[in-house]
């Protein structure tokens, strides 16, 4: 994809707009690659995102600036706003494919996606998602209700971490370019594949409950090493149709009452509101409890856990929970403490240091 209008074919070393030099790749996306670069100016590093140069890519870029810097100028005392990358700038470059928008912000260590391929897709340790997802929502909570923003691509690799000695130090929100106004949508097909929601997927109008879906989605990813919903296409029936079954029999039939009026309704539902490849579905069949019970965890963080994710993943968008109502999950206010301190061990200085870490562990301590 290096080509005209797409990629920018960088080296390290290069200098771009006078300052920055080029130090390595952090990565990139469908849009854009993104290096770790060393200001000249500052002397500190940067993250310096190139943007593909045909002229879709540069709205799409250009329209991203816009959604930045609004979020720049939304109340600056917002402690959540830290939950969001923010521009340090933007300039143009003209290279050997056409003019590139590039966008300069903090680096940090790695996307969410990374962390799970290095837990063999495994998943994170719970203590992890729980800091995680907490950072998360309250980045989503600021663009949902302070800056009237939808992201539209909450997935992992759209989510930064910054490690330090092998610590999770920060959580980040990256990647406004497909996001939108509440009240100005650029789309109707949004979202990446798995963690669509079903309004969209049936063609309803969407809002912000809509990337609540997408972040359970990832929540359920990060913890267990793989995709809630998997999509495939098969000869008899698409992938969309298959996304519906699945949701289908994990929480619960989607209603006509809520979607008939979804522009995509009848290519996949027949009157009386069943699935048209798969009328015979039982809802429910497979929960999202059967799922997490996988895990080898505790039974209170399986059942926090369940709790956490259900109400973002009701189907009726009306009903979603939304951020601020997810940040009062007792998974996130009260998790269950680390583990029952070792009886043998009970009178040890290893069982004190145990009992420290388990208070200073979240709020009121519940027996596991
Ligand atoms: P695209 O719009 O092309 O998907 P992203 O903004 O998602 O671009 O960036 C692509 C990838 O580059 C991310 O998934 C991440 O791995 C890396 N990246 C982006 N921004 C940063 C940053 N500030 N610090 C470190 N890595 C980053
Ligand atoms: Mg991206």
């Amino acid at each position: 994809e290096y080509k005209q209008g797409g990629y920018h074919p960088v080296s390290i070393g290069d200098v771009y707009n006078e300052r920055y030099r080029v130090v390595r790749k952090l990565g990139y996306g469908r849009f854009s690659t993104v290096w770790l670069c060393k200001d000249a100016i500052t002397k500190r590093k940067v993250a310096l995102k190139i943007s593909k140069s045909d002229e879709n890519y540069t709205a799409t870029a250009e329209d991203e600036i816009k959604l930045l810097d609004a979020i720049s100028r939304v109340d600056k005392s917002d402690p959540r706003r830290d939950k969001v990358v923010q521009l340090l700038e933007s300039f143009s470059h003209t290279g050997v494919h056409g003019q590139h928008v590039c966008l300069v912000f903090e680096p940090l260590t790695c996307n969410l996606l990374k962390l799970i391929e290095r837990s063999n897709y495994q998943g994170l340790e719970i203590d992890k998602v729980r800091t995680i997802m907490r950072q998360v929502l309250q980045g989503l909570d600021f663009l949902h209700t302070k800056c009237k923003i939808i992201h539209t691509d909450i997935k992992p690799e759209n989510i930064l971490v910054k490690m330090v000695k092998g610590k999770i130090s920060k959580v980040k929100i990256a990647d406004l370019g497909n996001a939108c106004w509440t009240h100005h949508h650029f789309a109707d097909a949004i979202q990446t594949k798995e963690y669509r929601s079903p309004e969209v997927l049936v063609g309803l109008e969407y809002g912000t409950g809509a990337d609540i879906w997408s972040t359970a989605c990832m929540a359920f990813e990060v913890a267990m090493g793989g995709y809630l919903f998997e999509p495939v296409e098969a000869p008899n029936h698409s992938s969309e149709a298959d996304h519906l079954a699945k949701i289908t029999r994990m929480l619960g039939p989607i209603l006509p009452e809520v979607y008939k009026e979804g522009a995509h309704w009848d290519e996949f539902f027949n009157e009386e509101g069943k699935l048209l490849h798969d009328s015979n579905i039982n809802p429910r069949s497979w929960p999202l409890m059967m799922e997490l019970l996988r895990k080898q965890w505790n039974r209170v963080d399986v059942e926090q856990f369940c709790a956490f994710l259900e109400p973002m993943l009701e189907i009726d968008q009306d009903n979603r929970g939304t951020a601020a109502q997810c940040l009062q999950e007792d998974w996130l206010l009260h998790p269950p403490v680390a583990r029952p301190a070792p009886v043998v061990a009970a009178t040890s200085a290893a069982a004190a240091e145990e009992e420290k870490a388990a208070a200073g562990y979240g709020a009121p301590a519940l027996v596991a």
